[in-house]
């Protein structure tokens, strides 16, 4: 039988119920990571274990969703804290970006975690930073529980067609256009 062939009927419906779940927020708009946080509060909401890692340090050093994420009891890397890295032939930032994937694969791989946050993970993969297959084949084989979302601009297509769920934010506009600088308690 070719593929084409093969009867379209719905899988039974106890199988239709996923362990986990692959989530891509990406796009030009804004809302990629606080809807990741979002998330995140729910999971926390139901007890389970949850760890973000953010692939881009921000310029305002500590976001506020960090603050409170973090007394919730969600594990929070940010890029610069905690990372070592030993290596003479690359650059700083690759080097560090490198790091901070070491420690998700080992979150993802744990198994601990029932919510993992890749927040600004496309940059780094863009960048050629840390292997676009390596991401996408340790999210493939993780632990059945594992939910995990990635954010960033430029989701690449391994990524996205791996994925459960993907939302392009689109950008209409934005307060910043029109000379709005960031806003503390809106924006970070
Ligand atoms: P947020 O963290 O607000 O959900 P985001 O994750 O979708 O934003 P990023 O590209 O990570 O978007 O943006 C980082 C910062 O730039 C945030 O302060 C965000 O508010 C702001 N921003 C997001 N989208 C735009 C845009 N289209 N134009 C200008 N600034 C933006
Ligand atoms: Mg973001």
């Amino acid at each position: 039988m070719k593929p084409s062939e093969v009867p379209l009927e719905p899988p039974p419906r106890a199988s239709r119920k996923a362990h986990s779940v692959v989530i891509v927020n990406t796009g030009d708009g804004k809302g990629k990571s606080t809807a990741a946080f979002g998330t995140a509060l729910r999971a926390v909401a139901r007890g389970w274990k949850v760890c973000v890692i953010q692939f881009v340090k921000s310029e305002r050093w500590k976001v506020g969703e960090r603050e409170i994420a973090m007394r919730l009891g969600v594990e929070w890397w940010t890029l610069g804290d905690g990372f070592t890295w030993d290596s003479r032939d690359m650059d700083r930032s690759q080097a560090v970006a490198r790091e901070a994937w070491r420690v998700a694969r080992e979150k993802i791989e744990s198994g601990d975690y029932g919510l993992v946050v890749l927040d600004e993970v496309t940059y780094p993969m863009t960048w050629g930073w840390i292997p676009t297959h390596e991401v996408v084949s340790a999210i493939r084989s993780r632990p059945p529980a594992v939910n995990l979302i990635a954010t960033g601009r430029d989701a690449p297509a391994e990524l996205t067609e791996l994925a459960d769920t993907v939302t392009e934010m689109r950008n209409q506009k934005h307060a910043f256009d029109r000379g709005v600088r960031a806003i503390r308690g809106i924006d970070f």
